[in-house]
């Protein structure tokens, strides 16, 4: 059976140096290694579709409402969506019908989570009735945004609402408010870039999930 709770990547792993990879010129002085490659990414995903497939074409036989949490989770959505249409096509004694919603929610300046959160691009909250939702994150930090999304979600009465987050963080702080339902990767305490996830909007064109360097952030904060 495979594991819905996330993959932990230790606080000893200090990632892959640079080098060994294809990075573009423009990101290259300003990363410090790479956590987690592309390929991994994308094995986890797949794995993480699977999962999702096996449970939820049993609980719900009608369509079940794919919520993209953009910017940041559209490489995510449109991966994990793709690859749980593949068991869809694979498969002839089973099926997750599927239709997409995409919706922003912003909370972040810099690299610093702020106790406001905006939900953005929602048309019709009353077609969600009764209806099942999972939710594409990318990824729960404090869990501040996912927990104020849900409860703004809730108001329009929804039968379900399953969360997926690519990445949980290990917060050295204080402890994380909100738990995904399916996590593929648990990352140490650093931001994290590539893959779709932006530092104040640079490094989304980048392929490989990567930690920065301390002059990235001064380089690139706003
Ligand atoms: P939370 O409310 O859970 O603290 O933050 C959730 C949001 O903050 C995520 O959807 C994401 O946009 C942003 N975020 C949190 N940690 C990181 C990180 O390490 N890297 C990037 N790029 N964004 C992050």
């Amino acid at each position: 059976h495979i594991e819905s709770s996330p993959l932990v990547i230790s606080d000893s792993f200090e990632g892959y140096p640079l080098n060994f990879f294809n990075l573009p010129l423009h990101y290259r002085d300003d990363l410090k290694s790479v956590l987690i490659p592309y390929g991994l990414v994308q094995d986890r995903i797949e794995a993480l579709a699977s999962r999702i497939f096996s449970d939820l074409h049993i609980h719900i036989p009608e369509q079940l409402i794919c919520m993209c949490v953009l910017k940041g989770g559209y490489r995510f959505f449109s991966d994990l969506v793709s690859k749980i249409q593949n068991e869809n096509r694979l498969r002839n004694d089973r099926s997750l019908p599927m239709s997409l919603e995409f919706i922003r929610v912003r909370s972040y300046i810099n690299d610093h989570s702020t106790d406001q959160t905006e939900i953005i691009g929602l048309s019709d909250l009353n077609s969600l009735k009764d209806k099942h939702i999972l939710i594409v994150e990318d990824i729960i930090d404090t869990g501040v945004t996912m927990v104020a999304l849900k409860k703004e979600l809730e108001k329009f009465k929804p039968k379900t609402i399953n969360v997926v987050s690519l990445f949980t963080k290990r917060r050295n702080d204080k402890k994380c408010i909100f738990k995904p339902d399916y996590s593929g990767f648990e990352v140490p305490d650093h931001f994290i870039v590539g893959y779709a996830l932006d530092y104040n909007e640079y490094f989304r064109d980048l392929e490989h999930i990567c930690v920065m360097k301390e002059s990235g952030i001064i380089k690139y904060k706003v």
